[in-house]
């Protein structure tokens, strides 16, 4: 079955869950593990029985069925001698035998009790061995000590015939032992090649439950896994129309329901975020165009506003009375600090065009040149400037430039009562070719509830009078640094006073071009 087309479910009735799926299989093999072990227990103990029977039973009976007939003969050979001599101790063998075939008819009897065909026979022998002895050996012996009437003699025909029908008896009960004895051992036999019958057709339905199972769990667990982890593989790695098809047993097929909704919902809701996201970046982009333009061109009509302003103060000195010409200095004054504001808004509006200007840049060179570029402030200030080596890192110069002058330019103008003490220091952080950078005064200070405001763009938090500024330069800072893939943050665990402000820089450019 090919990936893209899954094992369907068969709609025409409820597949079995995995879980009754398994209860069955386990119920089987139990019911299977029973039968098989009833069999073999029953098959063993057959085999016992027949082979207990052979040894125990049909061994001995023959040995007594034979000794029995072989007891008779001894009897007419012993009574035989005794007839010719009539001497008394020769009747001793005759006697012996009689005894001993008594007792082999006894132990007989019992051996062959349950075979009802055998006892017949043994009862046939000794009834005729009992007529025998009744009616020819008893009399003749009689005649012979003179207790009885003198003796017909042993051959005639009437004893030779009751002493061939006893013999004939005999052996026919040993021929009839022997037969049932090898029955026997054929039984035994038979019980053993059934008990081996057996083990082996246990070993093959082991083999095939063992390979049932197998199968079992590849097409209703293994499989429906393998296909159900390949789909979401596929899913992960980006195909995120990629349908996942539900498969398997009702609780795999439940499974991938489940992950396909949330498949779908993911694949909607990203959708949705990227549909929004292309419009902010459209907007943004609108917005800093908008920026750009406006700032731009409105620095044109302003700056005239401002010149022709100074112009007029200077042409017409003489005419205007103080009034006007603080007029005059109001309006130069408003004139002045839009161009300010344009001016910072036109250099946030050119931050993260693009990362094309991306080099190399020693930031101990660019500090150098921004404290070149603030050399008055910092002489008429008084301030002091201290540093660490500073990191060469990838970013765009002019930003990185802009960076350190509005923070250097702002720990200088928020001093306090001291002369301004700055001082900038990086260091490396345990993520790879990171640096972060600080630069802490020894200033005014800035609350901590403040911390997250100053860097929203126009928020100040002094009046207008107290500091000059347009309340740009720290969103600057911000955009700047975020441009670059780093962070910055004003830090508040520092006690004593002044602001430090923490941002960090790579060494390996971690951004890609809006
Ligand atoms: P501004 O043009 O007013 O300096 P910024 O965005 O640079 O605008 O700063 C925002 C506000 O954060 C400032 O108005 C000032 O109150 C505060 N601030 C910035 N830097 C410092 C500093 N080094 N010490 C104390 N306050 C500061």
């Amino acid at each position: 079955m090919s990936e893209a087309d899954p094992r369907p479910i068969d709609s025409s009735r409820p597949p079995w869950s995995l879980r009754r799926r398994v209860a069955a299989i386990t119920l089987a093999l139990l019911a299977l593990v029973l039968l098989v072990v009833l069999a073999i227990a029953l098959a063993l103990g057959n085999v016992v029985t027949k082979g207990n029977d052979t040894v125990y039973r049909w061994g001995p009976a023959v040995t007594r069925s034979e000794a029995v007939l072989a007891d008779l003969t001894n009897q007419q050979t012993g009574l035989r001698d005794y007839l010719l001599t009539g001497r008394t101790e020769l009747l001793q063998p005759y006697t012996e035998s009689l005894t001993t075939q008594q007792a082999d008819v006894a132990r007989l009897r019992q051996l062959l009790r349950g075979s009802p065909g055998l006892l017949r026979r043994l009862d046939t022998f000794t009834t005729a061995a009992d007529t025998w002895h009744r009616e020819t050996a008893d009399p003749l012996i009689a005649a012979v000590r003179g207790t009885g009437p003198p003796p017909t003699g042993l051959d005639s025909a009437a004893d030779e015939a009751r002493f061939a029908a006893a013999r004939q008896a005999g052996t026919d009960l040993a021929g009839a032992v022997t037969e049932a004895s090898a029955d026997a051992r054929a039984a035994r036999k038979n019980a053993i090649v059934l008990l081996s019958v057996l083990l082996a057709a246990t070993a093959v339905l082991v083999l095939a439950a063992i390979l049932a199972i197998w199968r079992g769990l590849h097409r209703w667990v293994l499989g429906p896994v393998e296909r159900l982890g390949r789909q979401s593989r596929q899913v992960a790695a980006g195909a995120r129309t990629r349908r996942i098809v539900p498969d398997g047993p009702p609780e795999f097929a439940e499974l991938g329901s489940d992950v396909e909704q949330m498949r779908r919902q993911i694949a909607d809701e990203l959708a949705l975020v990227q549909a929004a996201q292309a419009e902010l970046v459209r907007s943004n982009a609108d917005l800093e165009q908008f920026a750009y333009v406006a700032s731009h061109d409105l620095s044109e009509p302003l700056r005239k506003v401002a010149n022709f302003c100074q112009l007029l103060e200077r042409q017409y000195a003489d005419e205007l009375d103080d009034q006007a010409k603080q007029y005059i200095g109001f309006a130069v004054d408003g004139a002045k600090r839009m161009q300010a504001l344009i001016s910072d808004l036109l250099a946030l509006s050119r931050v993260g065009r693009t990362t094309d200007s991306f080099v190399d840049v020693d930031t101990g060179a660019v500090l150098d040149q921004v404290l070149a570029g603030l050399d008055d402030q910092i002489r008429m200030s008084g301030a002091g400037v201290g540093r660490s080596d500073l990191p060469t890192v990838e970013g765009d110069p002019d930003l990185l430039a802009a960076l350190f002058e509005n923070l250097v330019g702002n720990a200088l103008k928020y001093h306090g009562d001291e002369p301004p003490l700055i001082v900038v220091t990086a260091r490396p952080l345990r993520d790879e070719g990171v640096w972060q950078f600080a630069v802490a005064d020894n200033g005014i200070g800035i609350e901590a509830q403040y911390a997250e405001r100053i860097f929203t763009i126009f928020q100040r938090l002094h009046v207008r009078g107290a500091y000059e500024g347009t309340g740009i330069g720290l969103a600057l800072c911000r955009k700047i640094v975020e441009f670059h893939g780093g962070r910055i943050w004003l830090d508040t665990d520092g006690a004593g006073q002044g602001a430090t402000f923490r941002f960090t820089l790579s060494e390996r450019r971690t951004v890609s071009a809006p």
